[in-house]
């Protein structure tokens, strides 16, 4: 495993759903690590496991675009060391990876 793998998005930023080569339905990325900065609906950050209130039905960001997405959310890009072979593999990963780095 490549230590470039974003193992806490508090550095290493959330994904941007609307880029290219992220999975259309996956959301991992929004759903297994924290976040620590506030938005809107979620005023003190997001835990980990818990999926970001921003996502909306088709699991994208309905704050993409906007200045209210968090720095991290816009950093991270998709990578396969990351992403994996489908949703199920990626929330474990970034699951484990949220455990493994948890303070
Ligand atoms: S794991 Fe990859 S495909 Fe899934 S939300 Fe994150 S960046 Fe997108
Ligand atoms: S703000 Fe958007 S990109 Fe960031 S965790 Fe929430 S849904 Fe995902």
């Amino acid at each position: 495993m490549s230590a470039a793998v974003p193992v806490n998005i508090e550095l290493q930023g959330l994904p941007a759903l609307a880029v290219s080569g992220c999975r259309d339905g996956c959301a991992a990325c929004c759903i297994a690590p924290s976040i620590s900065t506030a938005m809107p609906k979620m005023p003190h950050g997001k835990p980990a496991g818990v999926p970001c209130a921003h996502l909306d039905q088709q699991l994208r960001c309905e704050l993409f675009g906007l200045p209210q997405r968090p720095a991290v959310c816009r950093q991270l890009r998709p990578q396969p060391s990351m992403c994996l072979g489908n949703r199920d593999e990626a929330l474990a990963e970034l699951s484990r990876l949220e455990a493994a780095t948890a303070p």
